[in-house]
């Protein structure tokens, strides 16, 4: 091969190892034992270009700088190769020093800020669904022995009223029950955030009152000490939203402002919750009186790892993710300019439907003839509810069954007017006994509505889904109950006069 066409050859591998280079999205300097540079290819703006011949040690800066030249010396000694990571810029990089045979080090220098973000965000939304399975199992705990608690305390409440009692013994009777009332209602809260990690759905007609006033009851254990909270969201539309994660959102945002705020007693500072819409959008905005947020630290808070709280109390997580969910709903999530304080704005697309979100189902009241007395068969594992819903029911004729598998045999006898029955129980579900009657008896599953301390199994929920007979929730409401009891008897009053006429 002629000396003309060997430089050619040499010009077209080296065309075509620059080529390779080129795509590649890594920074990589080689360095002599001595730190001298024998070859780079840099891709990342703030790293520094050093001509061939030049000490690459010497160009890297300060806070680097040692860390670095012992990499380098480690790893011509070991033979292996030393592996660091460093921050610049709000970026993450992973740096590998790779020794070679023949005397050489290879320095590869690769961003890796958006994969730590995903590793990050997986360990949080997997620490996030543990979470949420173990408040679901919480919640269904508590809820049973919370809906005799509540049960009772209404029915010695409605009893003493009548009495005539010491109206020192009714106080502490109505204190009590709104505690427990309280209880119920973070439970509740637990449960939408469990939910909250359990399934991303489309974004659906949402009521914002009532996810502001789930977010405001958890995060009031973190504004009380040192923040008077106002909420003034009443009569916003519903916006297009996922219930359980626009309320991590706000949560985040009001525990930010929480966090903001020197501890000084509920009365040294105000956080507001307040809301406005127009033709198309719907806003709420979480307001503080705070230190509010310089603007070198507000062009970054939206940054996932971005904090400026001290280890361990803060991710900086917490607006990225946030940022994230408002815009799965197609929504905004920003700062707004304030005089004082900080002022974090969720802005939403206006649901078309102004049907607010939640499954409840609607029943029509329909008076019972006067007097009436129903029987009622109660299914339920949980004795003490049991005792509770007799009490509460005492002017009906109520039969309770505790062991399910006793129950299929007593509602198909027909026996009773009204029948309520528990989802999870051992050894027989409540969803077992609804299939049965859907085949077997659809007039005794007329009259027979289900309840939940939380549907916290797959199972249960895909029947909550799918079942199209009424459900209530746990701790029971009385009134509602009732409704539902009264609204069985007119039924059964109905049927009689068609054969009776
Ligand atoms: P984290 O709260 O874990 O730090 P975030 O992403 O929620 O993460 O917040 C990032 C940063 O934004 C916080 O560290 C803080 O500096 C700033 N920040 C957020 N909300 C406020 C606020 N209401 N007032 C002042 N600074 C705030």
């Amino acid at each position: 091969m002629s000396q003309d066409a060997k430089l050619r050859d040499l010009d077209d591998a080296g065309a075509r190892l620059r080529a390779v280079l080129d795509g590649l999205p890594d920074s990589i300097y080689v360095v002599d034992e001595t730190g001298t540079l024998v070859a780079s290819h840099v891709t990342a703006d703030h790293l520094p270009r050093v001509d061939v011949g030049d000490d690459l040690v010497r160009r890297i800066p300060d806070d680097r700088r040692e860390a670095a030249r012992a990499a380098i010396a480690e790893a011509f000694r070991t033979g292996e190769a030393i592996h660091q990571r460093f921050q610049r810029n709000g970026r993450h990089f992973a740096v590998s020093f790779s020794p070679h045979d023949e005397g050489y080090v290879t320095i590869i220098i690769r961003d890796v800020t958006e994969q730590e973000a995903l590793q990050r965000q997986l360990v949080v939304t997997e620490r996030m669904a543990s979470l949420g399975t173990l408040a679901a199992g919480v919640a269904h705990e508590i809820n049973n022995p919370l809906s005799y608690v509540m049960t009772n305390l209404a029915f010695a409440v409605g009893e003493l009223e009548r009495g005539g009692v010491d109206e020192e013994v009714l106080e502490a009777l109505r204190d009590a029950v709104a505690g427990a009332g309280r209880v119920r209602d973070i439970v509740a809260d637990l449960r939408i955030l469990s939910r909250g990690t359990a399934d991303v759905a489309d974004p659906r007609p949402t009521d914002l009152g009532a996810v502001v006033s789930s977010a405001a009851n958890i995060a009031k254990l973190e504004l009380n000490r040192r923040a008077l909270l106002d909420v003034e969201v009443g009569g916003l539309p519903p916006a297009l939203a996922h219930e359980p994660q626009l309320v991590q959102v706000l949560l985040n945002l009001l525990v930010n402002a929480a966090q903001a705020l020197p501890p000084g007693g509920p009365e040294a500072h105000r956080v507001r919750v307040c809301g406005g819409a127009d033709g198309t959008h719907v806003w709420i905005d979480v307001e503080d009186d705070g230190p509010g947020i310089p603007p070198d630290v507000a062009e970054r808070i939206f940054e996932p790892f971005y904090t400026t709280k001290p280890l361990g109390e803060g991710s900086g997580l917490g607006l990225s993710i946030s940022r994230t969910i408002v815009e799965r709903f197609g929504g905004e999530l920003t700062l707004e300019a304030r005089e004082v304080g900080a002022c974090f704005r969720v802005r939403l697309r206006r649901a078309e439907a102004a049907a607010p979100s939640g499954r409840r189902k609607r029943i029509s009241y329909v008076a019972p003839p006067p007097g009436a007395s129903a029987r009622v068969l109660v299914v339920d594992d949980e004795v003490g509810l049991g005792r509770a819903l007799r009490r509460a029911l005492r002017e009906h004729d109520v039969e309770v069954v505790d062991d399910a598998r006793l129950a299929l045999p007593r509602i198909l006898s027909g026996d009773f007017d009204f029948i309520l029955c528990d989802l999870l129980m051992p050894h027989v579900t409540g969803m077992d006994i609804h299939d049965h009657l859907v085949v077997h008896a659809p007039g005794e599953l007329a009259r027979t509505v289900f309840m939940t301390g939380g549907a916290q199994t797959r199972d249960a929920r895909a029947f909550l889904e799918r079942a199209t007979v009424p459900c209530l929730e746990k701790p029971l409401d009385t009134a509602l109950l009732r409704a539902h009891l009264e609204r069985a008897l007119a039924k059964r009053a109905e049927v009689g006069s068609l054969f009776s006429g």
